[in-house]
């Protein structure tokens, strides 16, 4: 795990594979989640003003007692939070809660109306101040994005979306891909719902691996970031260990099939 990393347009390099951290809430196991996730080599950690646990984030980073270079952080700009100014202050709020003096990537969190181009003047802006390396979206659709390049002096070099075998998101991925964007998936296990279908049970037997396993694989494969959540120190393992195994092109194939367009999420809103 610690080895994938992908190169975003800006120069940063982003862990393929990260730790989401939502609904992470209690702080007395906090810590002692991110230093098993640590442990077991992820470097990649995402949260949002929204999930209300940056401070207990920050804290934990701290007692992971390493240099600065050696974890990812993102971070989401809530949607209450969007315009100019608010997005200015409410980041550097973030960063104290965090104990840093920069994140790694800075999201919008979703597409809404009315402040859309103010609060990305404020991402080039926090940018350049050297608040954030990196700068990007989530729940952008094309339409977003295209909106979004009529003003924007830098486009976004990663978008986060709901990504899992019942929404693949295909034509989203490629359209990311010709634009230089890396498509970071959201819920990639499906929130654990999808692991009764039979196509990645079957896989799951082929391979000796858990579905969480073979679903996880299948994101890595299609070169894509993904940001798995558990709160279990086993799942948190199970869930990095998918870097000694492979599926075929077949079985890509038999998962690409498991598709419905089904979202967990609202539908992002249209912005004109
Ligand atoms: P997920 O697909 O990562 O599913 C997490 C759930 O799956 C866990 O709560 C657990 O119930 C189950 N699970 C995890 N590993 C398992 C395993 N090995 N075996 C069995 N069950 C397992 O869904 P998520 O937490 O919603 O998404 C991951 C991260 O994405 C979040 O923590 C957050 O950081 C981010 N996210 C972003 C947005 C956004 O709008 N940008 C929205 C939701 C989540």
């Amino acid at each position: 795990i610690q080895d994938n990393w992908l190169t975003l347009a800006d120069g940063q390099k982003m862990p393929q594979q990260g730790f989401g951290v939502y609904k992470l809430t209690d702080p007395t196991v906090f810590t002692q989640t991110i230093q098993s996730a640590y442990d077991d080599g992820y470097r990649l950690f995402d949260t949002a003003q929204m999930y209300g646990n940056e401070a207990d984030l920050g804290k934990a980073l701290k007692s992971l007692n390493v240099d600065r270079d050696d974890y990812f952080i993102t971070t989401k700009v809530a949607e209450s939070n969007q315009g100019y100014q608010k997005a200015i202050d409410s980041v550097k709020e973030s960063l104290k809660k965090l104990q840093l003096d920069y994140v790694n990537l800075l999201l919008v969190h979703w597409p809404i109306n009315g402040s859309f181009f103010e609060t990305w003047r404020a991402f080039e802006d926090l940018k350049k101040d050297g608040l954030t390396k990196s700068i990007g979206v989530s729940n952008y659709g094309m339409v977003h994005l295209q909106y979004l390049a009529t003003q924007a002096s830098e486009m976004p070099v990663v978008d986060q979306l709901e990504c899992h075998p019942w929404l693949s998101e295909k034509p989203m991925i490629d359209f990311n891909k010709q634009h230089h964007i890396v498509t970071q998936a959201w819920a990639p296990l499906g929130r654990g719902r999808i692991f009764e279908e039979s196509a990645i049970q079957e896989l799951a037997q082929k391979y000796g691996k858990t579905p969480a396993q073979i679903i996880l694989r299948w994101h890595f494969l299609n070169g894509l970031s993904f940001i798995p959540k558990s709160a279990h120190a086993s799942r948190i393992k199970e869930n990095a260990d998918i870097y000694d195994f492979a599926l075929t092109d077949q079985d890509m194939v038999q998962m690409d099939s498991i598709n419905k367009n089904v979202r967990i999420s609202q539908e992002p809103e249209l912005v004109y």
